[in-house]
């Protein structure tokens, strides 16, 4: 499961352990404003519940869980909304790796210290890493979400946009009380199902939540931060977490590089990298941690990275470039790290959804097909806007950009 764009969350919910989108809490009144529906979602609940017993969920764990559940027409309206509201990397990571964030990390990582450390030794994640998702997921278990998950993930699969995944989590979650891990009435979160301090999903929940406290309930919710933070550690060391390698480093482009090679798709021996100019940003060598991409995601103007394994495990918490980068940075920061060097092209502004929904069109008309139009940036669009990039002689970024369209009308 990923996530399929990157979508800004101001407060809670930037990322999500793995599956649904993010959830904006800012938002504007929909076009199509969903109609309450309980009567049609008490129907479906009759039906889910035969499902749910098949899967062993019991009686009471379903009667206690299901009763009352009524329809959410807020959660609709927030995951018709979601597409519309992006922002640029410059802008998202203002907020996510502010000086407020990094010295409200600091205070958390002097206050749970000890079981930090603990939480390092055991998992081989480091505490800043950890606490680089903490402190996006809830600001460091602050906003944590007040939303009934049950109610959430039940509005969502009946309402059938992504049912088959909806009710794979609900039945998760149902699997979670049955566990007696925690109670319907503390099963809190935000918006689109993702629950506690690390916004985990009910089904990431179920792989890799921990109870590090040992109190014998895994308890992702509550005030204290252990388990939470210890089942986001578990996730990174589960997805192959490298201890003591970076996430990325910022670097400088020699006169003359290729960015045709600047794209997840293309990874090289940093020796290869070193060979063709490629330097830190201060003029350093480049470490090496094994095969590693460069990285624009801002364009020609903005910041280069060099990206390592570890990028594709924060990866796996959130797909979002952005996303990936704040953790990673907000987790250098945390350890005393300098800030992004390069400056960022502030002038421009990010596209709307109808913007990225024409310039797909656009692309592919002109043929640099995008292989599907569906408002997404993802890797086939950025080769698209290369391609065309080349075509016309301009520097192949991948940027899409207002210059890019008008060029191609
Ligand atoms: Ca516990």
């Amino acid at each position: 499961m990923r996530i399929f764009q990157f979508i800004l969350a101001s407060g809670l919910g930037f990322g999500v352990a793995n599956g649904t989108t993010i959830a904006p809490e800012v938002l504007a009144v929909s076009q199509g404003e969903p109609v309450a529906d309980t009567q049609g979602l008490q129907s479906w609940l009759a039906s889910f519940r035969v499902r749910a017993a098949k899967a062993g969920i019991s009686d009471a764990v379903m009667d206690a869980a299901l009763t009352g559940l009524e329809y959410d027409a807020d959660v609709i309206r927030r995951d018709r909304n979601q597409a519309e509201f992006t922002k640029t990397i410059w802008d998202y990571l203002d907020t996510a790796t502010s000086d407020l964030r990094v010295q409200n990390g600091r205070e958390a990582l002097e206050k749970h210290a000890a079981v930090l450390d603990r939480i390092e030794a055991r998992y081989g994640v480091e505490k800043e890493v950890v606490a680089a998702i903490w402190g996006l997921e809830s600001a460091y278990g602050t906003y944590r979400g007040t939303s009934s998950t049950l109610q959430s993930l039940a509005t969502l699969a009946y309402d059938g946009r992504r049912a088959a995944f909806f009710e794979s989590e609900l039945l998760a979650a149902l699997e979670i009380l049955q566990a007696g891990d925690t109670s319907p009435a503390q099963m809190q979160g935000s918006w689109a199902g993702a629950m506690g301090h690390t916004q985990f999903m009910p089904t990431s929940f179920l792989s890799y939540a921990v109870d590090f406290d040992g109190d014998g309930q895994r308890d992702i919710w509550g005030d204290d931060p252990t388990d939470a933070v210890a089942s986001a550690a578990a996730y990174l060391a589960g997805y192959g977490w490298t201890k003591d390698a970076p996430w990325g480093v910022e670097i400088a482009l020699p006169q003359g590089f290729d960015y045709d090679q600047t794209s997840e798709r293309v990874k090289k021996p940093v020796a290869e990298w070193q060979e063709l100019g490629v330097r830190l940003v201060n003029g350093g060598d480049l470490p090496d941690h094994g095969a590693a991409s460069v990285l624009l995601p801002g364009g020609a103007r903005g910041a280069a990275f060099l990206i390592f394994s570890n990028f594709g495990v924060i990866e796996r918490y959130n797909t979002a470039d952005a996303y990936v980068i704040a953790v990673g940075h907000l987790a250098d920061l945390l350890r005393g790290g300098a800030r992004i060097q390069a400056d960022w092209p502030r002038d421009l502004r990010a596209l709307t959804l109808d913007e990225r929904l024409l310039l797909q069109k656009q692309l592919t008309l002109a043929g640099f097909d995008t292989l599907g139009v569906d408002g997404k940036i993802g890797p086939n669009t950025i080769a698209a806007i290369k391609a065309f990039q080349k075509s016309e002689g301009i520097v192949p970024d991948g940027y899409p950009s207002l210059d890019l369209m008008q060029k191609l009308q």
